[in-house]
């Protein structure tokens, strides 16, 4: 009995093939290859050869020197603080007021173009440009100032009107060369196109100030050029930006541009 299944089974197999190899045959007879043409002068695409690199940075560990945070926009906000005690300036007209802080970067944002914070780009390329030459931090005292901070800061008519106010302006010293702030200068004005003149006008600094198209540059001595922001004992560069490249445009005060930023509170 068990002779016969296995016949059969045998049997089965065998036919399965069977079947199998003419449907394979009918399917080779009924084969259409079509040919692939290539003109004379067709190219194969290569493949890229790959190259090992090493991962790509994170933006905090890019550009200055290695050990350095890279500075951006958020170096530029208002360092006002709702903490800051109340104190009495003084104005232009003699009239002493009771000045109030803001409340820095919890209140509001930096000024608005098209619908963004904005600061120069300008400022920010110039001062990692610095950290990576020099090796050592920026420390940025003054950036964006909000119309209630710069008020806060300087009362004086003359400051009303500051680019701080828009974020054009920044005021630093580096680690290192806080007594040696002419060789920081030096290091700026040797980064940039184009010849720089002297501000041969009266100013609030003794030392003349650089200016090209795009940018001018002061430098406050140790006694010179303090308010809230700079309350440290150094000397200090400020640098506003006086046409914006980017934009195309000079850049000056305005009210408009002045209060215009987010508020958060
Ligand atoms: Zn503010």
């Amino acid at each position: 009995m068990m002779k016969w299944c296995n016949l059969l089974m045998i049997g089965l197999l065998f036919s399965c093939s069977k079947e199998q190899q003419s449907v394979r045959r009918l399917k080779d007879d009924n084969l259409l290859v079509e040919n692939i043409l290539r003109k004379e002068s067709s190219k194969r695409y290569s493949l890229p050869i790959f190259e090992e690199q090493d991962a790509p940075k994170f933006p905090w560990e890019r550009g200055a020197a290695d050990h350095l945070p890279l500075i951006t926009k958020e170096f530029f906000r208002c360092r006002g603080s709702d903490m800051n005690p109340k104190r009495m300036g003084l104005s232009d007209l003699g009239d002493t007021e009771e000045l109030c802080d803001c409340g820095g970067f919890l209140e509001h944002g930096l000024p608005l173009h098209e619908g963004k914070e904005w600061v120069p780009p300008i400022l920010i390329e110039l001062l990692n440009d610095l950290q990576e030459s020099l090796k050592v931090r920026v420390v940025i005292t003054s950036g964006h100032r909000c119309p209630k901070h710069n008020s806060y800061v300087d009362p004086s008519k003359a400051n009303q009107t500051s680019k701080h106010l828009l974020a054009a302006e920044v005021s630093f010293y580096v680690e290192g060369y806080e007594w040696k702030p002419q060789e920081v200068v030096n290091v700026l004005l040797n980064s940039q196109e184009g010849p720089f003149s002297r501000w041969e006008r009266e100013t609030n600094v003794s030392t003349k100030p650089w200016y090209n198209e795009e940018i001018f540059i002061k430098l406050f001595r140790a006694d010179e050029g303090r308010n809230f922001d700079n309350r440290h004992p150094y000397p200090y560069i400020s640098i506003q930006v006086r046409f914006d490249k980017e934009r195309g445009e000079r850049v000056t005060y305005s009210w408009e541009k002045a209060n215009r930023h987010y508020l958060r509170k």
